[in-house]
């Protein structure tokens, strides 16, 4: 083992009172009793310059106590990784990224380092399927050092997307999104390997060589309507790979990652609505139907919102690649545009999902297309809401 340290921070929120140290985060509060101040006094010790053995004997203790100790307080990441080693990241990248690597710091462990955290970003393939509020979530990847995108859109940039999808130009507008994005990409981050698929998604199969060498997938778009998310969905389960789907509304957005086979899927989510929401499941049953779409109110999309929504999914994306902080166990995220104050649900994994539930058959390397949504809502009704099929995991 490495010479153990508190982090330099740990000894700004550490005090002790009435036989008892605190460390004083700022969510949750530590608490160690200490009736002899043995503990402050071996913590104290803790400032990477002693190993085990100096510390056991200058505070009296066996080397097994300091071990417990020390696990206690790595436990609750307290302690440095001491001389991590940066292999893997150029000189370059950790000024770069010098930042992110204190940031990193907060979470490591004597285990994991900073380093280790920015290493999996630099390690990872995102693909971001729609590069409308797509290309904000790739810039967002690209500045925290995502070391591969891969970039999917098949429509040209507009004057009027750029209230919103800030990351292009007015120079880019009438070019692709694609080639834009590469061109913003480059210069944003030149480390950045990006690769762009001038593509127009109209089926499962269409992702499925994209999801293969992805580490997870993101679907930003909206066309097909209710079909677009059902194609990457069904081209994440096929490849057991994690998805993130985000839609902004008029007055709230939303946003719900999927883990393969062990949270709801987006089929889950269509079976949930049809379930529990009548009003929702009204629009989508008229839609399906072909029935007049609802008027034509406009692409309500806003700066902040878009900053706000494509914040959020890369923030849960950077915590799934590198684990430096659990992800929430409720995937979907409701944000109210009015206060931002944002709301999370679990999706339940319904047993009878068409995609992912029992009939599904992840093992066939034929099957990739999701069934009909006629076929969907089919099955949404063959089943009422309380009569015990669904799955809450
Ligand atoms: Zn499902």
């Amino acid at each position: 083992m490495k010479n153990p340290a508190l982090k330099p921070y740990c000894r700004q929120v550490m005090s002790r009172d009435n036989d008892v140290i605190r460390f004083k985060m700022e969510r949750s509060t530590l608490e160690i009793d200490d009736p002899d101040g043995s503990i402050f006094a071996f913590i104290r010790l803790l400032d990477g310059a002693r190993g085990v053995e100096e510390i056991a004997s200058e505070c009296r203790l066996t080397a097994r106590e300091v071990e417990e100790g020390l696990a206690l307080l790595d436990r609750h990441r307290l302690l440095a990784c001491g001389t991590a080693d940066p292999i893997g990241l150029t000189e370059r990248e950790q000024i770069r990224y010098k930042n992110n690597l204190t940031y990193f710091s907060l979470y490591e462990s004597l285990n994991e380092s900073r380093f280790d955290f920015q290493k999996k970003l630099k390690n990872a393939t995102v693909a971001v399927v729609g590069l409308g509020g797509g290309s904000v979530i790739a810039a967002w990847l690209a500045a925290m050092g995502v070391g591969r995108i891969v970039g999917v859109d098949f429509d040209r940039v507009e004057l009027n997307n750029l209230n919103r999808q800030f990351f292009y130009t007015e120079d880019d507008v009438g070019e692709y999104k694609t080639i834009a994005l590469q061109r913003r990409l480059h210069a944003l981050n030149r480390d950045v390997k990006v690769e762009v698929h001038q593509r127009r998604i109209e089926s499962a199969q269409s992702l499925v060589d994209i999801a293969a060498e992805a580490d997870m997938m993101v679907s930003a778009i909206d066309t097909p309507p209710l079909m677009g998310s059902r194609y990457v969905n069904a081209a994440c389960l096929h490849r057991r790979i994690p998805s993130y789907y985000l839609s902004i509304g008029n007055r709230l957005g939303f946003y719900f990652r999927v883990l393969p086979y062990e949270s709801g899927c987006t089929d889950c989510r269509v079976l949930h609505i049809m379930r529990t929401d009548p009003v929702t499941a009204g629009r989508i049953r008229r839609q399906v139907a072909g029935a007049a779409a609802d008027a034509d109110t406009g692409n309500p999309g806003f700066a902040p919102n878009v900053a706000v929504m494509t914040a959020l999914v890369a923030s849960d994306i950077a915590k799934q690649l590198t684990g430096y902080s659990a992800i929430s166990d409720m995937p979907f995220g409701l944000v109210p545009f009015h206060d931002m104050d944002i709301s999370r649900r679990s999706i339940p994994r319904y047993s009878d999902c068409p995609s992912c539930g029992r009939s599904a058959d992840p093992g066939t390397d034929e099957w990739v297309e999701p069934v009909a949504l006629e076929r969907l809502l089919e099955v949404a009704e063959e089943a009422a809401p309380l009569s015990g099929e669904r799955e809450n995991r």
